[in-house]
């Protein structure tokens, strides 16, 4: 049966960094929702001119919207397998849809990891971030530099700092975070689906814990 595992924490703890990881280890699709709707405002798309200017201002782009795209995407021939969802669930609302869309493909939830770091290094992780123009693949001036500065390692394409990792804006969205998404730490630690990871450890030490918590 397929995998699939969210990855729960606020903005900046890694998720990005681990899934991609992940997903090359295990062999599971990276649905990354905020990749997802960077892509369609690159192209332009009517759900990218519809979600920009939510991004933009660090709020959520709305339920329906978001719901509608996961559904689309899991339903990829990539996805056959399972998916490491990062960014998604954001809201109980999300996580309800999450289970019924499972629920329809014939799975479920196996592993909520959430993984927690203190604020202030949320700040200044986010503050060092680069991503990559083609792949959205990630990297930070301090704790992951790439081998050539402004170019990404993987694809050759060039790095960018996203305009959200601006310091007001984070400082929003680890508010949004709070506001929105924290409850669903509480909701999957009833159905007994979430396991708690350090996530200021070096990087390998993370993916070690969760392939542990993914596996158990
Ligand atoms: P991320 O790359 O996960 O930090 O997401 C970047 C931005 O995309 C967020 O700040 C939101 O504006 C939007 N976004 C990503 N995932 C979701 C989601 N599940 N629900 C609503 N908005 C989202």
């Amino acid at each position: 049966m397929a995998t699939y595992i969210v990855l729960l924490g606020p903005p900046g703890v890694g998720k990005g960094t681990q899934a991609e990881i992940l997903a090359e280890q295990t062999g599971l699709a990276h649905v990354s929702t905020g990749e997802l709707f960077r892509e369609n405002i690159k192209n332009k798309t009517e759900l990218g001119v519809l979600a920009e200017s939510f991004i933009h201002k660090g709020e959520l782009v709305p339920d329906n919207l978001t719901i509608a795209m996961v559904k689309e995407r899991l339903s990829c021939p990539d996805c056959g397998e399972g998916a490491i969802l990062d960014g998604f669930p954001r809201t109980p609302v999300q996580a309800e849809a999450a289970n019924a869309m499972l629920a329809d493909l014939g799975a479920q939830l196996n592993a909520v990891p959430y993984i927690i770091v203190p604020e202030e290094v949320i700040i200044r992780r986010l503050s060092g971030r680069w991503t990559c123009r083609e792949h959205g693949h990630i990297f930070h001036t301090l704790f992951n530099p790439p081998v050539k500065e402004g170019i990404c390692d993987h694809d050759g394409s060039e790095l960018y700092q996203r305009d959200d990792d601006k310091l007001e804006t984070v400082k929003h969205r680890i508010q949004v975070y709070i506001d929105r998404t924290s409850p669903l730490v509480e909701y999957y630690r009833t159905n007994g689906l979430l396991t708690e990871i350090r996530g200021d450890q070096e990087i390998e030490q993370v993916t070690q814990e969760l392939l542990d918590a993914i596996k158990s």
